[in-house]
């Protein structure tokens, strides 16, 4: 096992990994912006590093400052968390020539499955459904993106490769509108991602978000457990997310789970990663993406299985044999997690930094709340707008609800605006109390765009 994990990750995520290293036993090394000396993260952590300035490429993009680190400190293990450099091939390739672990699965997997054509073509080959596509990058100047278009038949999305955050996708709806939106597409990715290859696909019309957890190790096992359902998106970026989900038969459970498990298997997955589906509202389901890291949303799935999937994680990074069974895991629940962001939902979810004067978390039974802020914290401008993540855990998911429903009443958090009030409505909300929801459920339903 390793002796001491640095972590190259801010807010809540650090929290969550130093919280799993200290369960381990493993010494931790928090890194840190100028900005962020007083983060929670920086706190908690048995050691810290300045790696730079505020803005993440001077800090946690910061790749030669982060090796330093972890060289300065005798980190034998790096954990990633997720965004910055949770995914960059080139971070994972530098580690390894260090001789530093990567907590996360090979530079090769990470490759494999950043590029979204390539990743689908992949799939198709391990027999596990996609979305009828154009099967690699389209141009807007080549008339062949037309046909492809008018074969697969509108409405189309046009995505980007290197995709991530829901940045670089647009919705087209007839021929006139799809030149256009694939020049816009391509800009949008360009400056997101530094590449502006974009494809397209059929657009599902109300589909559901239901993704799966899986899991394997370095002697080729794997294993998938019980999806989760995340749905409830703006902009195509969660919000809600719970396990299991109320619209997943046991049959249909099965079936993905199988197919999630062969996608890990075709790239000789290690460690842990998700496999996201769209479903339509004939159960058909389709692969859209594979994220090779830990993802926000793990929790809903820690309190149904009761697995730590960061711990779970580092065992595996550290060599371990897999000692989950898909089959033998129970669900032991209903789980619900909010994403509460420093934002206001009543102006176009304009981020709303600043500092934090009085801060009331909410607990009680069935609640676990993963946040880095406290009273008198000052949320920077500089990262993203994920403040804490409030998770209810229910015999079933009405008592989920219902605690969240509590929980949400009880947060205070003066000084800035955020999105628990939004929250609150979509808990009340009759078409989530039946388990209606697809990804178009916030505009169709409390009219946010
Ligand atoms: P990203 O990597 O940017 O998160 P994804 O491929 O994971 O992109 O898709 C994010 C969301 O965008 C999905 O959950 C869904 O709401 C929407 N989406 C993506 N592809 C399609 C599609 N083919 N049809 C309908 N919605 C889609």
């Amino acid at each position: 096992m390793f002796k001491k994990v640095l972590i190259a990750n801010r807010g809540e995520i650090a929290c969550r990994i130093i919280r799993a290293c200290r369960e381990l036993g493993i010494k931790t090394v928090a890194i840190h912006s100028e900005i962020d000396k007083e983060s929670m993260h920086v706190k908690i952590a048995d050691q810290s590093i300045c790696v730079g300035h505020a803005s993440a490429a001077e800090s946690y993009l910061n790749i030669p400052s982060i090796i330093a680190a972890a060289e300065i400190s005798g980190a034998d293990a790096i954990h990633p968390g997720y965004g910055f450099l949770a995914e960059n091939t080139y971070f994972a390739e530098v580690c390894e020539a260090c001789g530093i672990k990567f907590i996360g699965p090979s530079k090769e997997s990470i490759e494999q499955m950043g590029n979204k054509i390539y990743a689908i073509e992949l799939m198709k080959k391990s027999g596990v459904p996609t979305v009828p596509g154009s099967n690699g990058p389209v141009n807007p100047d080549d008339s062949k993106v037309f046909t492809i278009a008018k074969k697969i038949g509108y409405p189309v999305i046009v995505k980007a490769t290197a995709g991530g955050g829901g940045k670089g996708m647009r919705v087209v709806n007839s021929q006139e509108e799809l030149q256009n939106a694939i020049v816009m597409a391509q800009t949008e990715a360009k400056a997101a991602f530094g590449n502006h290859d974009v494809y397209i696909e059929k657009y599902i019309e109300e589909p559901r978000h239901i993704e799966f957890q899986i899991l394997g190790d370095n002697s080729g096992k794997t294993a998938y457990l019980p999806e989760r359902d995340c749905s409830i998106q703006r902009r195509h970026q969660k919000l809600v997310e719970e396990s299991p989900s109320p619209f997943v038969s046991h049959a249909l459970r099965k079936k993905m789970g199988k197919a999630a498990r062969n996608a890990a298997s075709a790239i000789k997955y290690v460690t842990i990663g998700t496999v996201e589906f769209l479903v339509d509202k004939k159960c058909h389901f389709y692969f859209i993406e594979m994220n090779t890291r830990i993802q926000v949303e793990h929790p809903v799935t820690e309190m149904i299985t009761g697995i730590d999937l960061v711990k779970e994680q580092i065992k595996l990074a550290a060599g371990e044999k897999l000692s989950v069974y898909s089959e033998k895991v129970k669900i032991l629940g209903h789980s619900i997690e909010c994403r509460i962001n420093a934002e206001d939902p009543d102006h176009d979810f304009i981020p709303s930094p600043g500092t934090i004067n009085t801060l009331f978390l909410p607990g009680g039974p069935g609640i676990r709340v993963d946040s880095h802020v406290y009273s008198g914290y000052t949320i920077p401008p500089f990262y993203d707008s994920l403040i804490a993540k409030i998770i209810s855990f229910g015999s079933d998911r009405q008592e989920a609800i219902v605690r969240m429903q509590r929980a949400l009443r009880e947060i205070k958090i003066d000084g800035i605006k955020n999105t628990s009030s939004l929250q609150s409505k979509i808990m009340k909300n009759e078409a989530f109390r039946k388990g209606n929801v697809t990804t178009d459920f916030l505009p169709k339903n409390i009219f946010i765009k």
